[in-house]
């Protein structure tokens, strides 16, 4: 193992286990110190509690044998080499200890290693967690409800990838919608029930994407099945649909579809999915393939002789059968719109005829909202599973696991790509709030010697510019949605009538020598700028769906499918008894998501796990140096380190402090009548007699005291634990 005391020789051969253990801070020797230990087979380095990770792109099955796992089995985390099993022992350890919520955030760009990190992560607290399953042998013959939670939980990433990743030009399974896993459990610390949330899967991916990408795997997955495609009547071939063909990649060199998907279907199956859920599953994703090759043609018959046809009725009627639904009535609402006149009670309706994008745009919208609405009823499948009803009054707290999309930046950036990025400027505002800028400013507040360190990239203004009030991007855009006749030109318009001076905000002239009007704009985000292409963005945030689709699809007969719609028809009665209105664009509903996450890691204690990608053509041990730096800056590691380095692993109130530690010191115990401060100063002269070593270790707030290491806070739990 690699021991975790810092000699010459380790800076030499191997690197330093821990950044805050370099002498000399700068940028070079971070990179020096991270390139050493990539090109040693050290994927992992601390920074005091958080675990850098640097995605090897090669397995590492040493790293994670049983042997290893077991190696880290209730040690600290200052006692074993860095990995991130140190930090989820960590992390269950400060559950146990405290009784709070935990999270463990995973921050980095897409394809460097995040969701990776978070299995590495639930298998070890899987482990841990179960009557001490690790020094146990594996397959016991029976499973208890922990354990059962946990393979549930476990089982739900083969899914979820399945269903909400794909092969991106960044990464062969990228994540494509941002998952918050929580774990509860009991208050002896064993696992009870979990809950999945998931943000804004990228849903236009179904029918559209960049050439050399894939759409989500399952559609892969489920050809490659000879029983199924015959059985639905459906080729299994997937150029013979065009949603699949048109960005021209078929095959993952790396991936197996056919072995996925029999680990999805089996781990469907431990979910309590029936053959006939399976079926129905497989009838939508058959429908929503085969409705990308509809096609439309003029009806020369009609008067309005822009209106359409469906060109090949034995495509739909495929589509009608696999989804039980009136032939007639899926091809009106394909190439028609109701549309109502009037107020109260002198409505009318009135049906107008679609032209040909106009009823393609109908027929991706519902393909689009199938396949969402499948991903979200397979997500409350899985919550019911592993939720546990009976148990809720004995949860006592939850570990939160934060995988989301990565930063991410392509030749050509939409509406997708401004919400991801969105979200990770927001997962670095936390990050600097909580730790570079509170604790820092606790310090102050405490009057603990301190000098602040703000030399670190503050992301503030580009999240303000983003989500500001009254104005904002998302403002701006928002009003565009709700105001009928808006253009991208328009918005692009007010979009520098506002910010056109903004440092974070870019836009070029918006109109050419050749009256070409630009559609774009750039912004400086913390990961680098990212030019943003206009044209889709009031398209896809208002996300249209259109009313005789929900009908067509709540007249089906079958039961599955029906389910999928079952919250339009609540939303309707509630529209009728005027309840609370949500937001209806994509854009804002995702901000008041992303806010109320941000809201709920903020009442967790934070463990972070920050991921780097070595090299942009998933190279093994390839390490890019400029790629590193600048992900490096970024990240704000040199002032991460800093003040890491100088500040205190630990913070309590005088109060708290003296009730759980007060049998350590002759003094306080079993009563202490002086200030809690003194009381505090007492235990301390215990923990550290001597009065040099103590100082450097503990400081005295007005109202805490600050812990220096963790070796001194583990310390103190040992003489706690020994009385
Ligand atoms: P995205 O934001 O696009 O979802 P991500 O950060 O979740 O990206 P992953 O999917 O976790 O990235 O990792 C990308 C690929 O890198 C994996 O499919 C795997 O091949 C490789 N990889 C990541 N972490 C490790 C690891 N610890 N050991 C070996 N290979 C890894
Ligand atoms: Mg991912």
């Amino acid at each position: 193992m690699e021991p975790i005391t810092p000699s010459f020789n380790n800076i030499k051969n191997v690197g330093l286990p821990d950044f805050c253990f370099l002498e000399h801070l700068d940028e070079n020797e971070i990179m020096n110190n991270i390139s050493t230990r990539f090109h040693k087979d050290h994927i992992y380095t601390y920074i005091g509690e958080q675990v850098v990770s640097v995605n090897p792109f090669s397995k590492k099955e040493h790293l994670y044998s049983d042997q290893t796992l077991k190696s880290y089995h209730n040690m600290y985390m200052y006692e074993v080499p860095p990995h991130i099993y140190s930090l989820a022992q960590d992390t269950y350890k400060k559950l146990l200890l405290t009784k709070e919520n935990q999270c463990i955030i995973i921050t980095g760009e897409s394809g460097s290693g995040k969701t990776e990190a978070s299995k590495i992560l639930m298998e070890y607290i899987t482990k841990a967690s179960i009557n001490n399953k690790i020094n146990e042998k594996a397959n016991s013959a029976t499973l208890d409800r922990s354990e059962i939670i946990m393979k549930l939980i476990m089982d739900s990433n083969v899914i979820l990838e399945a269903f909400g990743n794909a092969k991106t030009l960044k990464n062969d399974n990228s994540s494509r919608f941002g998952k918050f896993i929580e774990i509860e459990f009991d208050e002896k610390g064993a696992p009870i029930s979990g809950k999945i949330q998931q943000f804004l899967l990228e849903k236009s991916r179904v029918h559209t994407r960049a050439i050399g990408e894939r759409s989500f795997h399952i559609f892969y997955q489920f050809l490659t099945s000879k029983e199924i495609t015959s059985k639905f009547q459906l080729s299994d071939d997937p150029s013979y649909y065009r949603y699949l063909k048109d960005s021209m990649c078929f095959n993952v060199s790396n991936i197996n579809d056919g072995r996925e998907f029999k680990l999805v279907g089996q781990a469907l199956q431990s979910l309590g999915w029936t053959q006939e859920d399976l079926d129905s599953m497989y009838r939508i994703l058959g429908a929503v393939l085969l409705i990308g090759n509809l096609e439309f043609c003029n009806d020369q018959e009609k008067a309005n002789v822009d209106a359409v046809n469906v060109k090949n009725p034995s495509i739909l009627k495929k589509i009608a059968a696999l989804l039980d639904c009136n032939e007639d009535q899926l091809e009106k609402s394909l190439i028609s719109r109701s549309l109502t006149l009037g107020v109260s009670k002198r409505k009318s309706s009135i049906r107008v005829l679609l032209n040909t994008n106009q009823a393609m745009e109908t027929r991706d919208a519902l393909a689009k909202v199938l396949y969402d609405r499948l991903f979200n009823t397979i997500i409350e499948k899985i919550n019911k599973a592993i939720s546990s009803d009976i148990d809720r009054k004995n949860i006592e707290s939850m570990i939160g696991i934060l995988d989301i999309y990565g930063f991410e930046v392509f030749e050509n950036n939409s509406f997708e790509q401004f919400i991801i990025n969105y979200s990770n400027e927001k997962l670095q505002q936390l990050f600097i709030n909580l730790v570079l800028r509170q604790d820092q400013e606790e310090y102050i507040k405490e009057g603990v010697e301190w000098k602040f360190m703000d030399n670190y990239f503050d992301n503030t203004p580009i999240i303000d510019l983003i989500e500001g009030q009254p104005v904002g991007l998302l403002k701006l855009l928002e009003e565009a949605c709700l105001i009928g006749q808006n253009t991208p030109e328009l918005l692009i318009q007010k979009m520098n009538q506002f910010f056109g001076k903004h440092n974070h905000f870019e836009s070029y002239e918006t109109t050419n020598n050749l009256s070409i009007t630009n559609q774009s704009f750039t912004l400086k985000h913390y990961a680098g700028s990212v030019t943003y292409n206009l044209e889709q963005f009031i398209y896809k945030n208002k996300d249209p769906l259109y009313q005789d689709l929900i009908n067509t699809m709540q007249s089906s007969k079958n039961n599955f499918l029906l389910s999928l719609f079952q919250l339009d028809f609540l939303k309707a009665s509630n529209q009728q008894t005027g309840a609370k209105k949500i937001p209806t664009t994509m854009a804002s509903q995702f901000k008041v998501a992303i806010n109320d996450l941000i809201g709920k890691l903020n009442s967790c204690q934070p463990h972070y796990i920050r991921c780097i990608k070595p090299n942009d053509e998933k190279r093994p041990g390839h390490f890019d140096y400029e790629r590193v730096k600048h992900q490096i800056r970024y990240l704000n590691m040199l002032e991460t380190v800093r003040v890491k380095k100088a500040g205190y692993c630990n913070r309590q109130h005088y109060t708290r402090f003296l009730a759980r530690y007060k049998m350590i010191a002759p003094a306080t115990w079993p009563f202490w009548n002086g200030t809690v401060k003194d009381g505090a100063m007492e235990i301390a002269k215990v923990l550290i007699p001597s009065p040099i070593d103590r100082q450097a270790e503990c400081q005295f707030g007005k109202k805490k005291i600050f812990i220096k290491s963790a070796k001194t806070l583990f310390h103190l739990e040992e003489l706690r634990s020994k009385q």
